[in-house]
C-alpha cells in the first residue's frame, strides 16, 4: 500500500493522431502507407518507449527530454517517436491553401541560406538520395538563425542532440515509401516537397534576433531550447 501511495502517476508518452486528413496527401501517399507507417511503425516506437521508461528516472520526463538525455535502445525508440511526430506535423499543408511564398520570413531565410528556393529543393533532394540506408533528412536552423542547413541523420538520429533546431524532416526509411514507390526514393521525395505544411516550418523558425547584441544579453541556448522544443509536441 505504501508502495502504491509513493508511486507517482506514470506519465506515458502519447501516440499522436495524424495532424492532417489522409485526403490531403492522397495524391502522394496511400492510406495503406499511412496505416502501416503511422498505425504500426510509429505506434510501435511509442509503445516501446513507454515499456522502457516504466520504473526508471525517465518515467515523468517529456519525450524531448528523453531524446536529449538517453542513449542506446531508449534513445532509438524515443527519437523515432519524436522524429515521426515531427514528420507528420510537416505534412498536409495543401488544405490550408497556403504556399511557401505566403511565409515571407521563411522564404527570406531559405534564400539567404541557399541562394534560391529552387536550390533548397535541389539540395534537399540530393541529400535524400545520397543517404545510404535508413535515416532522416532535416532542414535545421543553427543557433540564432545565422543560417538554415540541410543535414542527414542515420537510423534514429536527431539534430537536437547537436544543439540544432529542427524546422522540417523527411523520413527516408524504406517503410515510408516502399508500398507506394517501391525502391524509388526520388519519386517519394519529389512528392514530399509538394506536400509540405509550410506554416509548420515557418512556425518553427526562431524569432530573428539582433546578433550585434553582446552574447550575455542573448538567451542561452539551453533556455531557448526549452521554449521551442516543448510546443512541438504539445500540439497534441
Ligand atoms: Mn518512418
Amino acid at each position: 500500500m505504501i508502495e502504491g501511495i509513493k508511486r507517482r502517476f506514470f506519465m506515458a508518452i502519447t501516440f499522436p493522431s495524424l495532424p492532417f486528413s489522409p485526403i490531403d496527401v492522397s495524391d502522394w501517399i496511400s492510406s495503406e502507407t499511412l496505416d502501416y507507417h503511422h498505425g504500426k511503425h510509429h505506434r510501435s516506437y511509442v509503445e516501446q518507449v513507454n515499456q522502457l521508461i516504466r520504473g526508471t528516472s525517465y518515467e515523468d520526463a517529456s519525450l524531448e527530454e528523453i531524446v536529449l538525455q538517453s542513449e542506446g535502445e531508449l534513445f532509438n525508440n524515443a527519437a523515432q517517436s519524436w522524429n515521426h511526430s515531427f514528420y507528420w506535423l510537416g505534412l498536409g499543408g495543401r488544405s490550408s491553401g497556403k504556399r511557401l511564398e505566403d511565409y515571407a520570413d521563411l522564404t527570406r531565410a531559405l534564400k539567404e541560406s541557399f541562394g534560391t528556393v529552387e536550390t533548397f529543393r535541389e539540395k534537399f533532394t540530393e541529400a535524400s538520395l545520397g543517404l545510404l540506408g535508413s535515416g532522416w533528412i532535416w532542414l535545421v536552423e543553427n543557433h540564432h538563425r545565422e543560417k538554415l542547413e540541410i543535414l542527414q541523420t542515420c537510423n534514429a538520429g536527431n539534430p537536437m542532440k547537436d544543439g540544432l533546431r529542427p524546422l522540417l524532416v523527411c523520413d527516408v526509411w524504406e517503410h515510408a515509401y516502399y508500398i507506394d514507390f517501391r525502391n524509388s526514393r526520388a519519386n517519394y521525395v519529389s512528392g514530399f516537397l509538394k506536400s509540405i505544411n509550410w506554416g509548420f516550418v515557418a512556425q518553427n523558425l526562431s524569432p530573428r534576433r539582433d546578433l550585434s547584441l553582446p552574447k550575455s544579453l542573448r538567451a542561452s541556448f539551453a533556455e531557448e531550447s526549452r521554449r521551442w522544443l516543448r510546443p512541438v509536441l504539445t500540439l497534441y
